[in-house]
């Protein structure tokens, strides 16, 4: 598969080279002289364009109510770094988890490179919150406002008039209206619901971090969605430089048949197109449909690119054209480098059953750490520059610093008990109760004989017990006099 920076493959080589032209050399969204070259996509029409609203409208729902939706009391997802506080499916992880979420990245990873080798970019046209946002809801709103791709360019090439002016008002108006809510969704899942919430009806003077945070991602996405647009996934985002390694000859793409298409050629005026076969022409009549939907601006025909964020916009398009010509629908489908060129049916490669045995690996490993996660973190270090202390009966004292983090959702009772050795460990203030989901720090004292002790340093082991069971243990050392 070629990604727009190598030599052509045999696949393109039937094309004629006047058609290939320089696809290779310039990007799409820039001229001759580097600026920025705005586009103006139709909008497409068909059975993808209406499947992926559907699915964009479920998105765009499970996006703005995720942060409203409570799990077991918890956030369904909340990235709290200021807190250093993760809540997945209403579970809250710690930076203790760092096991968890080490497991859980590199799981996420396999999962996109399984994903995009057997169905390319898929996630990119189809999940992405940038091309659901972008695709469905603020071109939407443009072709509502400014109309079709060929009324925004004329627009936009007109003098200002009082209608051009307030059209471009309304437009620019709610989309900053929606990079607003856009913003607030984000800061919402970093912080949680009820930050947010204060940080709206508290004094301003009170939240000026959270208002400029706020204030920055409106300005951000405002930025992207109104001027940015496809550069985000072309210039940006760094999976569409992946494809190169993921994908391969059996990786399903939107893909162009150029062995039914080719030769290219316009059908002519009265011509059938039983008139137009006899000229041994493919089935592509260079209506260029393809490219004016294609909302990255290249022509698929030219093969699988970089940009090609797999919307499916112009099989839509291109199957419509097929429509009116009377030809079969499918000269641009979802269909395998191998299975245009040899017409291989869709198989499960090798290389794809390798990547889904480690992912499964993964996956058993982070369910393993899952299960065994304890309740309770506990750190138990020596206070910072205490040594010991002799009592004048000879016994030996160190003093520590303990630190419990409570995962569960409900307050957990914890005792400490010297295990292995004879003495005391005194929590110093009292009994310690862990509210759910907090962490809690005390010091401890711990007395030891000093005919127990060795020389120097003592390893000890430390339980911690909640209603009588154990639920994990700690090690660490005493220091006493030397012997
Ligand atoms: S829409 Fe179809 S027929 Fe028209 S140029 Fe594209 S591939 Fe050819
Ligand atoms: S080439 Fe087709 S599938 Fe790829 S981005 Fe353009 S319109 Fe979408």
């Amino acid at each position: 598969m070629s990604t727009g920076t190598e030599k052509p493959t045999s696949s393109y080589t039937s094309l004629k080279a006047a058609d290939r032209k320089d696809f290779r050399d310039h990007i799409s969204t820039a001229d001759q002289e580097g600026r920025r070259k705005w586009l103006y996509a139709s909008q497409p029409k068909g059975r993808f364009y209406r499947a992926r609203t559907w699915v964009a409208w479920f998105l765009i729902g499970v996006m703005f109510g995720g942060p409203f939706v409570n799990l077991n009391g918890n956030p369904l997802l909340m990235i709290n770094i200021v807190e250093r506080k993760f809540s997945v499916l209403g579970v809250i992880f710690w930076p203790q988890d760092n096991l968890v979420f080490a497991l859980g990245f590199l799981l996420f990873l396999m999962g996109i490179a399984v994903f995009t080798a057997a169905f390319g970019r898929l996630w990119c046209g189809w999940t992405c919150p940038q091309t659901v946002m972008m695709e469905m809801v603020f071109r939407k709103l443009e072709y509502l406002i400014e109309g079709s791709a060929t009324q925004q360019k004329i627009l936009n090439r007109g003098p200002w008039t009082a209608n051009k002016m307030g059209k471009k008002a309304a437009k620019h108006l709610i989309f900053f209206g929606l990079s607003f809510v856009i913003g607030n969704t984000l800061l919402a899942y970093i912080i949680g619901i009820d930050a947010l919430k204060q940080i709206v009806t508290d004094d301003p003077r009170q939240h000026l971090s959270g208002l400029t945070f706020m204030a920055l991602f409106t300005f951000v996405f405002y930025a992207i969605f109104a001027r940015f647009r496809e550069q985000a996934c072309t210039f940006i985002c760094p999976y569409g430089r992946f494809q190169s390694t993921l994908l391969d000859e059996n990786t399903i793409v939107v893909a162009y048949d150029y062995k039914r298409g080719e030769k290219r050629g316009p059908l002519r005026r009265a011509e059938t197109i039983e008139q137009r076969s006899q000229r041994s022409t493919g089935d592509c009549i260079d209506c260029f449909k393809c490219v004016t939907v294609c909302p990255t601006g290249i022509d698929i025909r030219n093969g699988t690119q970089m940009e090609c964020v797999n919307c499916t916009a112009c099989i839509d398009a291109c199957d419509d054209v097929m429509d009116k010509i009377r030809r079969p629908r499918g000269l641009i489908r979802f269909a395998s480098l191998n299975g245009i060129e040899k017409g291989q049916p869709i198989h499960v490669t090798p290389r794809i059953v390798g990547y889904c045995a480690i992912l499964i690996l993964l996956g058993l490993g982070l369910m393993a750490l899952l299960l065994t996660r304890s309740e309770v973190d506990v750190s138990l270090l020596r206070a910072p520059g205490a040594l010991f202390q002799q009592a004048p009966d000879g016994k030996v004292s160190n003093l520590y610093l303990l630190k419990l983090t409570n995962k569960t959702h409900h307050e957990v009772p914890v005792e400490l008990r010297l295990e292995g050795i004879e003495g005391s460990l005194t929590v110093l203030g009292g009994q310690l109760n862990l509210p759910a989901e907090k962490q809690s720090d005390a010091s401890v004292l711990m007395v030891i004989p000093p005919d127990t002790l060795r020389s120097g340093q003592t390893p000890i082991s430390v339980g911690i017990y909640s209603s009588g069971k154990r639920i994990d243990h700690i090690n660490t050392v005493f220091i006493g006099p030397r012997k």
